[in-house]
């Protein structure tokens, strides 16, 4: 039997008008678990229609009422966020622990939009000018779209919304069609937590969806987080239509070693920052870059890290799962053959990971074990391109300055990671590296909800960052209000420009 994966509208579950769908595979089975609906543009319209009708009396609602919706909503996901997890793990292929990771991660930012009544206040100036007082609102934009990628289906939403319902937007969420049943648990549990039908809406679908979130005048902004090529589309359609757009894309995060880091620890963190989730995170480290002689000594204890991993189904205790689908899977492979062929040095080999022998992998799943590549160089595809699988590759440098220079003309800025004890190379790096977000000593350096999530370059067009206050700017207008009152002197007819006094 396979489910039939629908949209989510006013409360309830809409099954639409088209007849197209997607399927859904369990990765670690290789199993079609379901069929997702594929949006047709009436269907998109339906759903924003939705949105844009239940937008006035949320609009309204007060910040009391919102914050008690928020607080309940964060009671039942923590309480039942095992459940969540399972669906995770069940289309994405994540091992269960790091699908409960990524829910805490995302349950952060419901707790950062618990305080909305503090974070929304504004400025207020009396006697700007005489008996004059001037002050500022935030008020919400309307129908608000967030449009996620397949590695987060939980976490990337979750974001935007929490933040985007405190501050009195409705939303209309267009999750990644490889794993969509995160959407509608996350859908039901709102209305549990008592959100009133209509304020969070689930649109299925492709790119049919998207440009009609791009282009329909009724959606006011645009939370995109996917690919780079797509996110760059989605910002000049976006920005083109007048919208307000934010688009975090692809990234290629390199963390820097140097002669005198703690070689454990750092090779403790490559295994991690590499592996973890199959590789499929924006903030994986996929470049390590080796300072000076140590490179030897850090390519054997990640070897040796890497090869006690064990890889298989995610629900039993393994520390990897399969790729997303048999075609990633597929691909990440060619970019293996490609590196060896370009002259790497293939020192652990996923490519040899099957199913023969071990009970926790499916023959039918998308295996692919994780992949050590040494003496990879910058031409080489394997470095240029994101990979977005368990691949990792060691580039030998001989400075600080040539790893900072490789990090620095790299096209892409999300994360990047230095590992040394001295401070002062420490402070030079993080001010130097032109990348979003940096963690020293820290390999994956994904910021708390208050503060802002955001790479720079092509890992986001747009200038404004995820969660922290950058989410509460991005989900509100401003709005500055001059007043006088009781004040019969107001000067009488004057044709010139207002001046203070
Ligand atoms: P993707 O770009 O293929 O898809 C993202 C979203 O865009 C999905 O909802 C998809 O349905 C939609 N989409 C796909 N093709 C489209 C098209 N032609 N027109 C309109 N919409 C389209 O990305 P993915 O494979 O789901 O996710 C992996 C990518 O996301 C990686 O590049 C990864 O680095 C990136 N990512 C970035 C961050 C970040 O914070 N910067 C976070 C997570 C993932």
């Amino acid at each position: 039997m396979t489910a039939t994966i629908s949209h989510w509208v006013n409360g309830e579950v809409f099954t639409g008008t088209s007849s197209a769908s997607a399927p859904v595979t369990n990765p670690a089975t290789g199993t079609v678990t379901g069929q997702v609906a594929l949006a047709s543009v009436d269907d998109a319209r339906a759903v924003i229609d939705a949105a844009a009708a239940a937008f006035p009396a949320w609009r309204d609602a007060s910040l009391a009422k919102r914050t008690s919706v928020l607080f309940r909503f964060r009671e039942l996901l923590n309480e039942r966020k095992g459940e969540l997890a399972e669906i995770i793990t069940a289309e994405h292929g994540k091992v269960v622990s790091d699908a409960l990771g990524e829910v805490s991660r995302g349950q952060e930012v419901v707790e950062f939009a618990c305080g909305i009544p503090h974070l929304l206040k504004g400025g207020f100036t009396e006697n700007a000018s005489t008996k004059v007082d001037v002050y500022s609102i935030r008020q919400p934009l309307g129908p608000v779209a967030v449009i996620s990628p397949f590695n987060f289906p939980a976490m990337v939403p979750m974001w935007f919304f929490p933040i985007a319902i405190a501050t009195g937007n409705t939303v209309v969420l267009k999750p990644s069609e490889k794993d969509p049943s995160a959407s509608l648990w996350l859908a039901a549990l709102w209305k549990e937590a008592g959100l009133p039908d209509g304020v969070f809406n689930v649109l299925q679908g492709d790119k049919t969806a998207v440009d009609e979130l791009l282009a329909n005048p009724k959606i006011k902004s645009v939370s995109f987080v996917g690919s780079t090529p797509i996110a760059q589309y989605v910002y000049a359609t976006g920005t083109a239509a007048g919208k307000r757009v934010q688009a975090l894309g692809g990234a290629k995060n390199h963390a820097v070693i140097l002669p005198d880091a703690d070689l454990d620890l750092a090779a403790d963190a490559m295994v991690n920052a590499g592996f973890g989730s199959a590789g499929e995170r924006c903030m994986a480290i996929s470049a390590c870059v080796a300072v000076g002689p140590i490179a030897d000594d850090l390519v054997a204890k990640i070897r040796e890290r890497t090869v006690g991993l064990k890889i298989g189904d995610g629900t039993k205790e393994s520390d990897m799962g399969p790729l997303v689908t048999q075609a990633h899977r597929d691909k990440v492979a060619s970019y293996i053959d490609a590196g060896e062929a370009d002259g790497a040095k293939v020192v652990v080999d996923g490519r040899s990971v099957g199913s023969e022998g071990a009970p926790e992998r499916d023959p039918a799943g998308f295996w692919l074990g994780p992949t050590l590549l040494d003496n990879v160089t910058p031409e080489m595809s394997v470095y240029t391109d994101e990979i977005f699988g368990p691949v990792l590759s060691v580039l030998r440098v001989e400075s600080y300055d040539q790893a900072l220079e490789l990090i620095n003309t790299n096209p892409y800025g999300n994360g990047t990671a230095i590992f040394t004890n001295d401070g002062g190379a420490a402070r030079r790096f993080q001010n130097e590296v032109e990348v979003g977000m940096v963690g020293i000593n820290v390999p994956i350096p994904v910021p708390m909800a208050y503060f802002s999530f955001g790479g720079w370059k092509a890992s986001l067009f747009g200038d404004s960052h995820a969660h922290g206050m950058d989410g509460v700017q991005f989900f509100t207008r401003q709005k500055a209000v001059t007043q006088r009152w009781l004040d019969p002197s107001h000067g009488g007819i004057n044709l010139g420009f207002p001046q203070n006094g």
